[in-house]
């Protein structure tokens, strides 16, 4: 009897040996499936990114929004939902490139007493310390990883300084072997978009609300229920800064061309800013 638990005991550990452990995969693994045909990191498996980065994605893009006040038809997730289709729009024209998890967390005024968007329910800040902190991990992250090229943009104004100051102390901290970190400003030049609009006759009447048509058609473009489409079609509401948004598919047409127009800028200034730039 105490033989036969002995061997019942053997095999049930080699058998439980043979498992593997689940927060120790072997990292050469083979991947099982075919990957998936998405550039969003979070939105792949850890197998799909290594076998992306092997087989030549060496950029990855950090983007940061914000989760603020916004104009009585937009989402506070404004600046993410533009992310998803800009950051989109230049991965794919890189070629080259992967993208981080968008950051929704950015300064949007003091906390307490609240400043800025924060006083406006929905809001969420955080320091400029805090913000930074994070992006320092995250960059420093990928960084690990292997990607040669980190490349961080922000949607949002008061994003800009923190990038340039994390891209500079982390191209600095020594552990950069084989990498940078670059915050790319161009992707900011809301000036050329509201340019190229006037120029192609959308003139605005601004109406005193953190919205305009850009924004407005590059969310459609994502996500049409981000501003509120059918309940403005539904309340007579479906414009802004006297613009008409009907019919919603020429608005989204309009949208995907704006995002094209700013992912040319951002890949222009991306390729200039790596090209002489081998880590
Ligand atoms: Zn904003």
């Amino acid at each position: 009897m105490l033989r036969f638990a002995g061997v019942l005991a053997i095999g049930l550990a080699a058998s439980y040996l043979a498992i593997p452990d689940p927060v120790n995969p072997d990292p050469n693994g083979p991947r099982p499936i075919p990957a998936a045909n998405t550039l969003f990191i979070e939105d792949m498996t850890w197998m799909e990114v290594r076998d992306a980065m092997k087989a030549g994605k060496d950029t990855v893009i950090v983007a940061t929004g914000g989760v603020e006040q916004n104009g009585p038809y937009l989402v506070t997730g404004k600046h993410n939902v533009v992310l998803r289709g800009t950051t989109e729009a230049i991965a794919r024209s890189l070629g080259n490139a992967l993208i981080a998890p968008i950051v929704p967390f950015v300064p949007e005024g003091d906390i307490d007493p609240p400043t800025v968007h924060m006083k406006y329910p929905g809001t969420v800040s955080v320091t400029e310390e805090t913000y930074r902190a994070l992006l320092t991990d995250i960059c420093a992250s990928l960084r690990t990883h292997g990607f040669k090229h980190v490349v961080m943009i922000g949607d949002s104004g008061g994003n800009q300084e923190g990038m340039k100051q994390v891209a500079e102390s982390l191209n600095q901290d020594g552990k950069g072997k084989g990498c940078r970190v670059y915050h790319i400003a161009e992707y900011y030049d809301f000036k050329s978009v509201a340019d190229w609009l006037e120029s192609e006759g959308i003139i605005q009447q601004p109406e005193g609300y953190h919205d305009d048509f850009g924004m407005t058609a590059m969310m459609m473009a994502v996500d049409p229920s981000s501003v509120r489409t059918n309940q403005r079609i539904a309340a007579d509401k479906f414009r802004i800064n006297g613009v008409e948004l009907a019919p919603a598919q020429r608005t989204i047409e309009w949208g995907r061309r704006i995002i094209d127009f700013r992912a040319a800028a951002t890949v222009k200034a991306i390729r200039a800013a790596t090209q002489d730039d081998s880590p």
